[in-house]
């Protein structure tokens, strides 16, 4: 028997974040093209950092979703969540698509009118609605979904004002199986709350009562808690026929489906662990299917789904400014990409690819952000191959998010690309300036001269 080759045991310490039992995965190959654009033209051309759009990964994914719902239920319609990423040239791939627009705030409302959504196709969700925005709303036929009693007050008396109807639905949140529960938006189910309101606006006699709305939560991994929703909203809307005789045109279940990202400790990424989208439509169109709906009268299924649909869509291009070994000899990578334009660093693990050819030889690294602050840390841990500096990586999965959560801090912003249906490439968002940044600032005339 030919004997083996001795090999020297090794022992490794164990580091936070790293899964060990079940193994990691290790790039194999560089990631040197989106959509058929070289890396490093993109940064030659537009600078690092820089993020990129697709708008074909935007459009192929938003087709994938649609047909899993509408292949198991007759009425759909998607309202893009503008907060999710409101660029522009982001937000009108969906509308071309056919998405309404889904509305957090004043700002949000308006950035929609502007890009030429008609107002009776704007759902304006949120706690903070102010009389203003409200009145505009009501103008436009937009489709109001109350959240708290006050603004149900706001909206009766600027009904009587106008002497017009509002189109209104509520927002409801409730027990779906997975906690905490997000209760602070809207009105309970189980405690009566959502009755109440719902008893309130039938009462009122000032608006039409269309719709019925939930968003239980983001990043959910249980298709089931959707089931949940959609039962329990039902259970309102065929209460509301009992009572009132009363039709409600549609069932809204919000946003929340999980991206493919990888969740912070989790030993699995995220691409082998999220439910499909055939798993959340298969629950929701039984729950509505199931119920004691007429087959000609079936509710309009509105879907507000954001980070879903958009983050894969984005990537985040950098490059590396150094190296160092900490003080336990760790090898740490600083990288011209700081938490400032990587918002979801908080809670996912991002992957993280090289751009060019690299060695088969591996090491566990810490990489840095470039901000001047111990918290700027993109990954505490990730197998990567040695990035030496001037080396360019893309980070995969940023498209839900980043782009509107992002701050202006220590460095200014840097420019957003769009890569068209072919492989064009369109600036959609220049990068910030000194110009622009200071064009809001106001020194006080006694502050403008100072002598060192
Ligand atoms: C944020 C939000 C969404 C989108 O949520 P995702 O988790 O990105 O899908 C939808 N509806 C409402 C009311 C929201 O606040």
């Amino acid at each position: 028997m030919e004997k083996l080759r001795y090999e020297r045991p090794v022992i490794k310490r164990l580091e936070t974040e790293m899964p060990n039992k079940f193994g990691s995965r290790i790039e194999r190959t560089p990631k040197t093209h989106i959509d058929g654009v070289p890396v490093q033209d993109l940064i030659a051309k537009y600078g690092s950092p820089l993020f990129v759009i697709s708008e074909k990964t935007i459009r192929s994914t938003y087709k994938k979703v649609k047909k899993a719902f509408t292949m198991r239920y007759p009425k759909v319609q998607f309202a893009w969540s503008y907060k999710t990423n409101y660029l522009d040239a982001v937000c009108n791939i969906y509308h071309q698509e056919g998405s309404w627009a889904e509305v957090v705030s004043g700002f949000e409302y308006d950035k929609a009118i502007k890009n030429g959504v008609s107002g009776k196709k704007i759902i304006f969700n949120g706690p903070d609605k102010t009389t203003e925005d409200l009145h505009k709303a009501i103008v436009n036929d937009s489709l109001i979904h109350i959240d708290h009693l006050d603004e149900f007050y706001t909206i009766v008396e600027l009904s009587e004002k106008l002497g017009r109807r509002s189109r209104v639905a509520i927002r409801v949140n409730m027990d779906t199986g997975v906690y905490p529960i997000w209760d602070r938006f809207g009105f309970n189910y189980e405690n009566g709350q959502a009755w109440d309101a719902l008893n309130k606006i039938m009462a009122s006699g000032k608006m039409d009562l269309v719709g019925l709305h939930c968003h239980i939560g983001t990043y959910m991994l249980s298709p089931s808690a959707y089931g949940v929703a959609a039962r329990k909203l039902t259970d309102l809307a065929l209460g509301l026929k009992r009572r009132y005789n009363h039709d409600v045109k549609y069932i809204d279940l919000g946003g929340g489906f999980p991206s493919r990202n990888t969740l912070k400790g989790a030993y699995l990424p995220g691409t082998d662990t999220t439910p499909s989208f055939e798993d959340f439509a298969e629950e929701i169109s039984s729950a509505l299917l199931n119920a004691e709906y007429p087959t000609d009268n079936l509710p309009l299924l509105i879907l507000e789904t954001g980070r879903a649909l958009i983050d894969e869509a984005g990537y985040l291009l950098g490059t590396v400014i150094s190296n160092k070994r900490s003080s336990t000899g760790k090898r740490t990578t600083i990288v011209d990409i700081g938490i400032n334009l990587l918002f979801t660093s908080f809670w996912y693990d991002h992957k993280i690819t090289p751009a060019q050819e690299f060695s088969q030889y591996t090491e566990e690294t810490t990489i840095y952000g470039p901000l001047c602050m111990n918290i700027d840390v993109i990954r505490e841990n990730v197998v990567l191959p040695l990035l030496n500096k001037g080396d360019q990586f893309v980070i995969h999965h940023v498209g839900a998010y980043n782009m509107s959560q992002w701050m202006q801090f220590i460095n200014l912003r840097p420019k957003i690309v769009l890569i068209g249906m072919g492989d064009k490439v369109h600036v959609i968002r220049e990068n910030e300036t000194m110009e622009v940044f200071n064009s809001l600032e106001k020194i006080p005339e006694h502050l403008k001269r100072f002598d060192l």
